[in-house]
């Protein structure tokens, strides 16, 4: 016997999340169906675990630039591994608070993949749902680029399951994500080189934003006539771009 519903959301990201949480406001009957961790791509790998990383960049930066305002203060190693287990704990008191918000406002959770049967008829594991509206909330995935060698990389998914900080990193792309990424990675101490394919990074971006991140914190530009550009100045093009993301 399925269970009737008066709106079934797929997919338990900030879309569907938010979507899901009004109608209830609103007194509807509501399930939303999620097999990962609520929260979607924002909570468990993008704005806000990117936020941590920014912030623990700015902070290198910071206590770099101390001693030019009188701080007696030395950057003495950074732990990466311990950044990420306090970012992982912070993420799951997120899924948790998630789930809570869910239940005050009776929202069914169910935690499975979703597939149509028909146009009002979902199917979540062994459970049949029906609805007069369905809402698809299902997200994007990172796009990997169909090359020899591609499957060797990782994609921002992949940055954020890193336990240790590496040495050197390649990041493909100019999008805001690889800029964010390339300007925390520099801050926190490796050797970053950015691949683009066009004359700057951030095409789709505001000119005056994409102007800004195109110079670096040396008040240099990044030079990417060969199509590479190095990001060897800290986070400040990637901040600039955060900041104006957020
Ligand atoms: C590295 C990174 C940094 C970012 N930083 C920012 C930022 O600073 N500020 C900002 O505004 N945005 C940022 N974003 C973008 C932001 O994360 C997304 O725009 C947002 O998460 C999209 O929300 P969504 O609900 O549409 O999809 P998602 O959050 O991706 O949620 C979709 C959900 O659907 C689920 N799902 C998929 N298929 C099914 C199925 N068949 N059945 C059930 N569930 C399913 C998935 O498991 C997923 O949880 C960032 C993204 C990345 C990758």
């Amino acid at each position: 016997m399925p269970a009737h519903f008066d709106l079934v959301v797929i997919g338990g990201g900030s879309g569907g999340l938010a979507c899901a949480q009004r109608a209830a406001e609103h007194g509807a009957k509501v399930a939303v169906i999620e097999p990962q961790p609520l929260g979607g791509t924002c909570v468990n790998a993008g704005c806000v675990p990117k936020k941590v990383m920014y912030y623990a960049a700015s902070l290198a930066e910071g206590i770099r630039d101390a001693a030019g305002y009188g701080f007696e203060v030395a950057l003495d190693g950074h732990d990466w591994h311990a950044l990420k287990r306090a970012r992982d704990a912070y993420v799951h008191r997120l899924n948790a608070i998630y789930a809570a918000n869910l239940e005050r406002r009776g929202i069914a959770h169910l935690k499975a993949m979703a597939r149509f049967d028909d146009a009002r008829t979902v199917v979540a594991g062994d459970e049949v749902l029906t609805a007069p509206q369905v809402v698809i909330a299902t997200g994007g995935r990172p796009g990997v680029p169909d090359v020899p060698g591609a499957d060797y990389g990782i994609t921002s998914d992949g940055f954020f399951g890193l336990e240790r900080r590496p040495a050197t990193i390649a990041i493909v792309g100019s999008g805001y994500v690889a800029v964010e990424l390339a300007g925390i990675f520099a801050a926190l101490g490796t050797k970053v080189t950015l691949v683009i394919r066009h004359e700057r990074v951030l095409p789709p971006c505001r000119r005056s934003c994409a102007a800004s991140a195109n110079t670096t914190s040396c008040g240099r530009p990044t030079g990417a006539s060969s199509g590479r550009s190095s990001a060897s100045c800290g986070p400040s093009a990637a901040n600039r771009w955060s900041r104006a993301w957020s």
